[in-house]
């Protein structure tokens, strides 16, 4: 039987940025699923334009997918203020810094995604044009040096991170909130597939995307990916039509198993069980499964350490009751712990 070509492992091809941008709510109230940032947000926008002054500047923290860079294009919408969109590896050099901020028109958006990742030396720059809408620089070195002071426009800058604790404390303190992103609960998952499916025209049934919804790990994003697999799935062999069944074979093709683990989350449990259960450290633990340290941190782990599979000590990554028993594991006793000795 014929298997769309699209059913790859965390596909991120060009067509998955397309349908990401052409998903995106477009206004506040159509961003589900995070009540409790929504209102106050509101009441911030009607504020600051009442008061025709920007926005103040706000820090997006949450794992990827959360709706950080949605929720940055959202707040741009509703102000009605352009939105210049960078991110912090992009932000090399302070001189990379000084041109964006020059060129921004009164009351700006400037979206900093990664924002974690961007150099501190760029960062004390970023400190005066976020409080006095200055930046101060240094041309030339020793006798010649010259203080050069550059004027920006008030501007609002959006950070987003998925490692908020990265930042430095001086400037997480200049951004006047702080958003935290949660998982979407499979309920508000459901309602964001439920109008998805109906934007493309598909015809699915309730249960179908429930079931999808419910192997989301609490992230539109890997929704939104699960949707479409199902769609092309749907389309090639049952004229279109998303039941249970399609979905079944769905996560099946992407190797999801019933409790929504996929293959790379089941590589981390199973390599934490080699080693009696652990305390592994980050960098043992990503050599042992073959991910980048900061995937297995910010993409990995915070969904097994929710579903409470894993924890992390200070001695390191350790394995569960949950995770051994999601395994068909037994638990080893403290017996067999200690005979195996240290990982
Ligand atoms: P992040 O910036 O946190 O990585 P994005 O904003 O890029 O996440 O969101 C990924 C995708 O998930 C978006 O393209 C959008 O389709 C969907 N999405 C995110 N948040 C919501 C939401 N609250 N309601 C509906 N769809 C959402």
């Amino acid at each position: 039987m014929a298997v769309p070509s699209s059913f790859a492992p965390r596909a991120t091809g060009q067509d998955e940025v397309a349908l990401e941008r052409e998903l995106r709510p477009s206004q506040l109230a159509d961003f589900a699923g995070q009540e409790g940032l929504v209102p106050p947000l509101e009441i911030m926008i009607r504020a600051a334009k009442g008061r025709q002054e920007p926005l103040e500047h706000i820090l997006l923290a949450g794992s990827p997918g959360l709706g950080k860079t949605s929720l940055a294009m959202v707040l741009a919408t509703e102000m009605g203020v352009p939105l210049k969109v960078t991110s912090g590896p992009a932000l090399e050099r302070a001189r990379d810094l000084v041109g964006i901020l020059s060129g921004l028109e009164r009351g700006s958006f400037l979206f900093i995604d990664e924002i974690h990742r961007m150099p501190r030396a760029v960062e004390e720059y970023l400190y005066g044009a976020m409080e006095r809408f200055c930046v101060e620089f240094t041309l030339d070195q020793g006798i010649h040096a010259r203080l050069l002071k550059l004027d920006v426009q008030p501007f609002t800058l959006v950070g987003a991170t998925t490692r908020e604790a990265l930042l430095s404390a001086p400037f997480r303190s200049r951004f006047g909130h702080t958003l935290r992103f949660d998982p979407y609960s499979p309920t508000a998952l459901h309602r964001i597939l439920k109008r998805n499916a109906k934007r493309w025209g598909l015809r699915a049934s309730d249960s179908a995307l429930r079931r999808l919804a419910d192997h989301a790990r609490g992230t539109p994003r890997i929704a939104n990916r699960l949707l479409r697999r199902a769609r092309d799935l749907a389309e090639v062999e049952s004229a279109g039509e998303l039941q249970d069944a399609q979905v079944e074979r769905t996560l099946d093709l992407l190797g999801i198993n019933s409790v929504g683990l996929e293959k790379s989350d089941l590589r981390v449990l199973e390599a934490l069980a080699r080693n009696h259960g652990g305390p592994l450290g980050l960098k043992n633990l990503a050599v042992a499964v073959d991910e980048a340290e900061d995937t297995l941190a910010e993409v990995l782990e915070p969904w097994l350490m929710r579903c409470g599979y894993i924890a992390r000590t200070p001695q390191g990554r350790v394995l569960l009751e949950a995770g051994w028993l999601t395994l068909g594991l037994n638990i080893p006793s403290a017996q067999e712990s200690a005979n195996s000795g240290p990982s």
